[in-house]
């Protein structure tokens, strides 16, 4: 059926390092604030690969959790616009299609859980290997 992207996350892809460039990353309980372009009401903006630019959290909720049903929003469960903790991210509806979704449990598992915190570890050691020490201080929380 449809294709959930966080299954096949492209670890590689330098348009995703242009994204997380771009997040101020943090604890999984706190929001993860967008420091780029932002669209009117405080929305992340993000330009995939030279496409029109989209809503950063929509981004990162594909990203993270896979598809978006047609018509369904990404909502934020902490009310911060520029957030893209995809823990913080929910569909949610202009209608009843989408509701249904988010009822039969696309949103996060404990098992999505432990594998963002799996992939969020493994990212952490890559750039820790890249900007040798001193690591950043938000990096320490990740050990
Ligand atoms: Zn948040």
């Amino acid at each position: 059926m449809s294709k959930n992207v966080s299954e096949t996350y492209p670890q590689n892809d330098p348009q995703i390092e242009r994204f997380w460039d771009k997040v101020d990353v943090r604890s999984l309980a706190e929001c993860w604030l967008w420091t780029a372009g932002k669209f009117a009401k405080g929305y992340g903006a993000f330009a995939y690969a030279g496409h029109r630019p989209g809503y950063a959290h929509r981004f990162s909720y594909l990203l993270h959790h896979g598809d978006i049903p047609e018509g369904a929003l990404v909502m934020h469960s902490c009310d911060t616009p520029a957030c893209v903790n995809p823990t913080h991210l929910r569909l949610g509806t202009a209608g009843d299609n989408a509701r249904d979704s988010v009822s039969k449990g696309r949103w996060m598992t404990p098992a999505r859980v432990a594998g963002l915190e799996r992939s969020l570890a493994a990212r952490m050691a890559a750039l820790r290997d890249r900007y040798p020490p001193p690591v950043p201080e938000w990096m320490s929380k990740f050990e």
